[in-house]
């Protein structure tokens, strides 16, 4: 049985989108609150990091969505969050 822990955060407590690379595994972190653009392709590998139609546009929505909620300061918005406990 796995056991979770249930959290609430809000909007403002993410502070960075980690995306790996499904080809070569890298990792990179960009900063939630930064205006500069997601890259379409990995540094390392030059492959396309969300190669399905669609998927880059969701990304980099989701990106701006959560920029504007923090800019808005709404702070009656929580994401439910769940963590495994180890
Ligand atoms: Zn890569």
């Amino acid at each position: 049985m796995t056991m979770q822990n249930r959290s609430f955060i809000s909007p403002s407590d993410v502070i960075a989108l980690e995306i790996e690379c499904a080809a070569c595994r890298m990792r990179m972190t960009y900063l939630a609150s930064s205006e500069g653009e997601l890259p379409k392709v990995c540094p390392s590998c030059s492959k396309e990091l969300f190669p399905r139609d669609g998927n880059w546009t969701a990304v980099k929505e989701l990106k701006t969505a959560l920029e504007d909620v923090v800019r808005r300061k709404l702070n009656n918005i929580r994401l439910e969050v769940t963590t495994p406990l180890s």
